[in-house]
């Protein structure tokens, strides 16, 4: 099976679903996690057809990681977080749900555990103010 255009995240892409957007470039996308597992869980995904890391071409996961490392510093200084957690899970054994490559930023604070995956719907409010944050961050 291939690369299905039609999952949620290329939606995204393509301005056919909403999100709470974060960051944008011409290879890349951040936008909060709907179902966070902590305030601040932020997604980053390529603007590419990848299902994940292990088949995404290089140079776009290169820009990727890019994005990646921009947002986490933002996430970290917009949630004042002692820690960032980054996951990313490749096919539904290891737990993706998503078939478009996406890295998870998570604040981590020590001794606050996380909520489960992909689980709760966030106030939508709330995670307009929270990209809002990181924006100001970046
Ligand atoms: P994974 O299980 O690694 O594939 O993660 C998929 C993530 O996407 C989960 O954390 C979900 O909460 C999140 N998610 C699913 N649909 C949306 C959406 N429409 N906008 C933002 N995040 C989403």
């Amino acid at each position: 099976m291939g690369y299905d255009t039609e999952n949620i995240f290329a939606k995204i892409i393509r301005g056919e679903a909403p999100a709470f957007k974060v960051y944008e470039d011409d290879y890349s996308l951040a936008f909060m996690d709907v179902m966070p597992q902590v305030d601040g869980h932020t997604l980053v995904i390529p603007k590419d057809n990848a299902e994940n890391l292990l088949d995404v071409d290089a140079e776009i996961l290169g820009a990727t990681a890019q994005t990646v490392q921009k947002v986490a510093r933002a996430v970290k200084e917009a949630f004042a977080a002692p820690g960032i957690m980054i996951a990313q899970l490749n096919g539904s054994a290891a737990g993706q749900t998503v078939f478009h490559l996406h890295f998870h930023i998570m604040p981590r604070f020590a001794g606050l555990e996380f909520k489960m995956h992909a689980r709760e719907m966030e106030d939508f409010a709330k995670l307009e103010s929270y990209a809002a944050k990181i924006r100001e961050h970046l």
